[in-house]
């Protein structure tokens, strides 16, 4: 952490002010210190937004008396630059899964919120789709935990290519991601979870290991945008993936590997799997 104040007021060994340092200079100087104190300690911890807001009251602090605007030191400049940086991919960092890369929990529940704050002024549509891999308890007792890790990340890959604007991938937890898309339609949003979930079965998993095979089932919740228009108070998110999560037990029920979604009133399987027959019910009442 650079230092401050060379040339504010003379110290002795001790740190105490020198003879005839009036003492009002010796308290700003005793304050530098304790700024430049808690900084370094700030820093040493990660917290980097505070520890520039301490350094900035003590480089406030000693040129409060100068009459000329300070130069920003070069060196203290590009220290403040570099601890913006790392704050910046520290917090990115934090916002991530560390196995698939993807988007973790923290950064969907912060995300939905502001989505949903959101549509309460643009009145937009928004779907929330829940995969879950098929039988994967089983890719790890065939294959081995290594390889299901692997599963995962390519899984991940996979669910993110041809993602709408504004969409994003998140691990809800284990082996269950989330695909947030806001502003689609409902037919749409039922065409993109059905590529995703295609793109997984179609995917050369032979590659990883010979006879591997994975599929996901996902559960499609639509909300449209708000009747009322932005007046009406928006479904709360976790409202949303409970329906997302009913629906994807409709999915697994109903053979698997395939898309539940609901509309008009009636629970249907996209695509391929439009076909079954005895979609099985709803789980929580009233959805
Ligand atoms: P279903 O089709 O009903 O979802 O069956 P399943 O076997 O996928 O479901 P189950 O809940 O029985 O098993 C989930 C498995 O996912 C068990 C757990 O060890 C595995 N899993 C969760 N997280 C990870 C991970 O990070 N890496 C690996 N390799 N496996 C994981
Ligand atoms: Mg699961
Ligand atoms: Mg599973």
């Amino acid at each position: 952490m650079t230092a401050l104040r060379p040339e504010v007021a003379e110290s002795d060994r001790d740190g105490r002010p020198g003879a005839g340092t009036p003492a009002s200079e010796s308290e700003g100087t005793g304050l530098v210190q304790l700024h430049e104190s808690i900084a370094a300690l700030l820093a040493s911890r990660g917290q980097w937004r505070q520890a520039y807001q301490h350094l900035r009251s003590a480089f406030d602090l000693v040129y409060a008396d100068q009459d000329d605007p300070p130069q920003v030191p070069e060196q203290l400049r590009r220290e403040v630059d570099r601890l913006r940086r790392e704050h910046a991919e520290a917090r990115e960092q934090s916002l991530r899964d560390s196995l698939t890369d993807s988007y973790n929990r923290r950064y969907l529940d912060e995300r939905l919120l502001d989505i949903v704050a959101e549509r309460g002024s643009t009145a937009a549509g928004l779907a929330i789709a829940l995969i879950d891999l098929d039988w994967f308890k089983q890719v790890n007792d065939t294959f081995g935990h290594l390889l299901g890790d692997r599963v995962l990340q390519r899984v991940v890959e996979l669910l993110q290519e041809e993602l709408p604007e504004g969409g994003f991938c998140a691990r809800y937890g284990g082996e269950e991601f989330v695909l947030v898309l806001p502003d689609v339609e409902p037919g749409p949003a039922v065409e993109i979870a059905e590529s995703a979930r295609s793109r997984v079965e179609r995917h050369a998993w032979a590659s990883l290991a010979p006879g591997l095979r994975v599929t996901v089932s996902i559960g499609l919740a639509y909300e449209p945008p708000p009747a009322g228009g932005p007046t009406r108070a928006p479904v709360a998110p976790e409202q949303q993936l409970l329906r997302a999560d009913s629906l994807l037990y409709t999915a697994k029920q109903s053979g698997r590997n395939a898309v539940a979604y609901r509309a008009n009133g009636r629970v249907l399987l996209a695509g391929a799997a439009s076909g079954r027959r005895g979609i099985a019910e709803s789980r929580v009442a009233g959805y």
